[in-house]
């Protein structure tokens, strides 16, 4: 019996909760992006904590060599099984000769960062990812590290 009464008031309440929070923001000011018609700005940026593109980072801001050490934790990581890696070399001197993101399969998740524990890959605020064709949407080696030029710091979910 009880157990009913409390399934009803919880009901009740979560439809007023909803239905202040709809209220609350029935009046904010719209903030909707007419991208990329409308009045777009050119120096517009996506917010903090945007997650897109790809770059491999390199060790330091001079770039002498990449932190990227072919461990494979990424590839694992990804739940679509869009990162394809073939390494060379051991231990220290081991490093990618191919490294493969297909953003036509990628989900955004960020856990092939999280699983990176030498913070040698990181998601950029990149927003125009379309192509016309699923080739053009693969990133390699080289566009990976052109992407990751003078960025020392691994991407944040906030
Ligand atoms: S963001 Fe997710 S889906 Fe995309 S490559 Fe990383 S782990 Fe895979
Ligand atoms: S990016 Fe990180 S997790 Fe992926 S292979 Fe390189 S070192 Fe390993």
């Amino acid at each position: 019996m009880w157990g009913y009464v409390r399934d009803i008031w919880q009901g009740a309440k979560s439809i007023v909760v909803g239905h202040i929070v709809t209220f609350r923001n029935f009046w904010r000011p719209k903030i909707t992006d007419r991208y990329p018609h409308g009045n777009a700005d050119e120096n517009w940026q996506p917010g903090p904590g945007y997650r897109g593109g790809f770059a491999l980072l390199k060790s330091d801001k001079e770039g002498r060599e990449l932190r990227c050490t072919a461990c494979m934790s990424c590839a694992r990581a990804c739940p679509v099984g869009c990162i394809h890696i073939e390494g060379e070399g051991k231990g220290k001197e081991r490093h990618p000769v191919s490294f493969y993101i297909d953003m036509g399969l990628c989900v955004y998740c960020h856990q092939c960062v999280e699983a990176c524990p030498s913070e040698a890959l990181t998601m950029t605020d990149e927003y125009e990812i379309s192509g016309t064709s699923r080739a053009s949407l693969v990133r390699d080696l080289a566009q990976l590290i052109a992407a990751g030029e003078g960025q020392t710091e691994v991407s944040r979910v906030l």
